[in-house]
């Protein structure tokens, strides 16, 4: 194991590129997590796997999501029990799978004077939730114990609450690690290589024509089936064999402020003041997110989605409305993200009313695997690879009752608390002990107001294909989010570390880091500085 993991990280990018020209068995198209997913099941299945994407790996919908690894109680609300019996499981599997990388998170709601008919749908939702997940954890609160644990929330003709359990995680570094055990099973998978066409035989795709974003070269690669896993840009490929557009893409946005200015301790979640929509407050990495909206985007897909005035505006409505105590102003927003929902449009009036479940089509040979949730990724690339199965005679069969996640081996051998231990086991997996040796000396300490490790940066810039500040401030690591102005402040600091391991000159840096700034200042800040 230990050998194949070596080479696997001694791998370089020339060396992976040299590798495209063969007959691969399947190409996915795309690196978020739909495409990982499928990636780790096709190898585990046996097949020579290919993975690649056009920016880096998680730059889509999959680093900007709200990071809830959930049943999804809105789908219930909506009677979609199947959807939700689904994501539970799964969100239990990924629970017992990857702690440390998926962990539980509590959500409180508030009920308030004349809100018994709410509180009565709402026990009866928990209540079938619970029984889903084979856990009964729901509770009715007293309002002095909703008023102890959620102390700053809105007390005026409070009745009380309930509580129940769901879980969050780091979603990029998900994506991350599901295609770094892909490829410690065999796999190849190259971010910023574009797939720029199709080929075709007889009418059929048989390959795929990819641009290196890198080296600026090209080249093709033959597979047997072409996957299609580009997520809100399906249709580009699609039109390709001359299939009708079906996306409708839409955005949802979040704010992020400080965990000790708006401290939360669980997630709360309420509905907001204007329309009535769920929103919800969760804790993440030591800050504090507010999200989401839910509206047709009409910006360019090429572009980074990026948060509105109006939709700034809605979501500092429902904090000031439901946390007044707090004072909080535009100010305190420490950062914003947004993303783009692949959804399949149907022509629902509203946006909500569209459904949120995943869809594969084989349109002409290409295989298209779209929309659903980043939670249901492991039975959204089950059903991908049976659609394919009849063109795939190698294929062993499916292993659906596998851990989609490796079990990491040994506890760390590191001086770090059970957390931190925790943490990096389940973010990097069978690599933490690497990470770990790797740490030059005071690395092993957090950079300040966030929980990550200044050594994950070393071994992030080492070993995780980092081709920009941008991959290794926002998606290996968070702290792009976490901390003002995209962590401008640690950059000397990062700059020490990271210089030499991605083998940059000075010039190359300071070209990098004014690129890095301008895109914090325009897509993740506040919108008008
Ligand atoms: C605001 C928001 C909140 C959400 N919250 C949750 C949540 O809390 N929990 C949950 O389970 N789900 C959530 N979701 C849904 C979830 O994030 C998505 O379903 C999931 O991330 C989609 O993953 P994907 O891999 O299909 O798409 P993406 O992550 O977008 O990946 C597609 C990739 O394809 C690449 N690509 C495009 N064209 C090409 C090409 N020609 N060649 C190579 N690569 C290409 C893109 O660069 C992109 O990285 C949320 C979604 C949004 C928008």
């Amino acid at each position: 194991m230990e050998y194949i993991m070596t080479n696997t990280r001694q791998r370089s990018r020339a060396g992976r590129w040299a590798t495209l020209e063969q007959e691969w068995d399947v190409i996915v198209v795309g690196g978020g997590i739909t495409g990982a997913g499928i990636l780790r099941e096709a190898t585990r299945a046996g097949l020579r796997a290919l993975l690649v994407e056009r920016q880096d790996f998680a730059w889509g919908t999959s680093s900007r999501s709200s990071k809830l690894v959930h049943g999804g109680l809105r789908y219930l609300a909506q009677g979609h029990l199947q959807l939700t019996r689904e994501s539970v499981a799964e969100r239990e599997r990924l629970l017992r799978e990857g702690p440390g990388l998926i962990t539980p998170l509590g959500f409180l709601f508030a009920m308030y004077r004349g809100e018994w008919a709410k509180r009565m749908l709402y026990q009866a939702g928990l209540a079938v939730y619970d029984l889903l997940g084979r856990r009964w954890e729901h509770q009715h609160l007293s309002a002095s114990t909703f008023q102890l644990l959620a102390p700053h929330a809105k007390t005026a003709n409070l009745r009380g609450g309930l509580r129940y359990v769901d879980a969050q995680t780091d979603d990029a570094r998900l994506v991350l690690r599901v295609i770094q055990e892909a490829e410690h099973a065999g796999a190849t998978a190259l971010n910023y290589v574009a797939a720029t066409g199709l080929l075709r035989e007889n009418g059929e795709v048989v390959g795929v024509t990819l641009r290196d974003g890198v080296g600026e070269r090209a080249a093709t690669a033959r597979a047997k089936v072409v996957i299609n896993a580009t997520g809100v840009w399906v249709d580009t490929l699609r039109r390709e064999v001359d299939a009708p557009p079906k996306m409708r893409p839409l955005r949802g946005s979040h704010l992020v402020f400080a965990g000790w200015r708006f401290p939360v301790a669980q997630g709360i979640s309420f509905v907001h003041p204007g329309d009535g929509r769920p929103v919800f407050v969760v804790p993440w990495e030591g800050a504090t997110i507010i999200g989401t909206t839910d509206l047709d985007h009409s910006g360019a897909l090429e572009a980074e989605p990026t948060i509105s005035l109006d939709e700034l505006h809605y979501l500092m409505a429902a904090v000031t409305s439901q946390f007044p105590a707090l004072n909080l102003s535009l100010d305190d927003i420490i950062s914003t993200w947004s993303g783009v929902r692949p959804v399949v449009g149907t022509g629902a009036a509203s946006p909500s009313q569209e459904l949120r479940d995943h869809v594969v089509w084989d349109e002409h040979g290409l295989l298209t695997v779209t929309g659903g949730k980043l939670t249901t990724f492991r039975l959204i690339a089950l059903d991908a690879l049976r659609a394919i199965a009849h063109r795939l005679p190698t294929m062993r069969p499916l292993e659906a009752a596998a851990p989609v996640l490796d079990a990491p081996g040994a506890d760390l051998d590191a001086p770090l608390d059970a957390t931190a231990r925790q943490r990096l086991l389940g973010r990097y997996g069978s690599e933490a002990a690497a990470l770990v040796a790797a740490a030059h000396p005071g690395e092993l300490a957090p950079i300040p107001g966030t929980p990550t490790l200044w050594a994950e940066l070393r071994w992030a810039a080492r070993h995780e294909a980092v081709v920009q500040l941008a991959d290794l401030l926002l998606r290996r690591v968070r702290i792009g989010l976490l901390l003002p102005n995209g962590a401008a402040e640690m950059l000397p600091a990062i700059r020490q570390i990271c210089q030499p391991e991605l083998g940059w000159d000075d010039a190359h840096w300071e070209q990098d880091a004014a690129a890095y700034h301008e895109l914090v200042a325009r897509h993740y800040g506040v919108p008008g500085g």
